[in-house]
């Protein structure tokens, strides 16, 4: 049957999410600053543990007037060497998945994780430390002023849309985050281990893909 929030969904009128209430420190004060205090303030950044253990913060990349805005988990290994989101296999499966629907890293589309920080060993990210470092992504969004954002994964998801969904159940509708029209998928890292899930990321894209035509 049919719940009361999926027949809204349908007619485009999803509930719109708020971000969780942050706590007190946060990372950075908000504020209307601009992308080079931005990206200044960034590497400096001790507001979590995470900056002890981190070769380098991997602050997001291009378009900074993108349509599109990506947001995945974490730095991983070599996103904290070279300082770059989305490299390795997983960002050559993203670079794919960009290709699919004519679209290009660094052309009218902007990367970004919700953690500037990699975790250790690549565990999970803590719920401080998304509160702590989820201003900065904020202020990433505010900047960029996408058309549309693609949350990839259950970290970016969860984060944005402040619910404790799966994806599973958070896949083929469109939210807003602060006003910017959003639609999860799955996380490409996780897509490399699960390819059954791959179709259904397909699907997620060419779901976008209609959505931004639209708007
Ligand atoms: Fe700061 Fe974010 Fe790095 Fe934590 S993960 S130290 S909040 S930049």
């Amino acid at each position: 049957m049919t719940s009361r929030h999926d027949r809204l969904a349908e007619m485009g009128l999803a509930p719109v999410w708020r971000l969780r209430q942050r706590p007190s420190p946060a990372a950075e004060k908000p504020s209307a600053r601009g992308w080079v205090e931005l990206k200044q303030a960034v590497p400096g950044c001790t507001a979590c543990g995470l900056h002890k253990s981190r070769t380098q913060t991997v602050f997001g990349v291009g378009d900074e007037q993108a349509d599109w805005m990506l947001v995945g988990e974490a730095p991983g290994a070599e996103e904290d060497r070279l300082g770059e989101p989305f490299v390795g296999q997983a960002g050559k499966l993203l670079d794919n998945m960009l290709a699919a629907i004519d679209l290009k890293r660094g052309e009218n589309v902007y990367i970004a994780n919700v953690l500037k920080c990699r975790p250790p060993a690549n565990r999970n990210p803590e719920a401080d430390e998304v509160a702590k470092c989820t201003p900065f992504l904020k202020e990433q969004i505010s900047l960029i002023k996408p058309k549309l954002i693609i949350a990839m994964g259950r970290f970016a998801a969860q984060t944005l849309l402040a619910s404790d969904a799966s994806i599973a159940s958070l896949r083929g509708r469109v939210y807003r985050y602060e006003g910017v029209p959003l639609i999860v998928t799955y996380h490409p890292a996780y897509l490399l281990r699960s390819l059954p899930d791959k179709a259904k990321s397909w699907a997620d894209l060419v779901f976008a893909k209609k959505t931004m035509q639209t708007l």
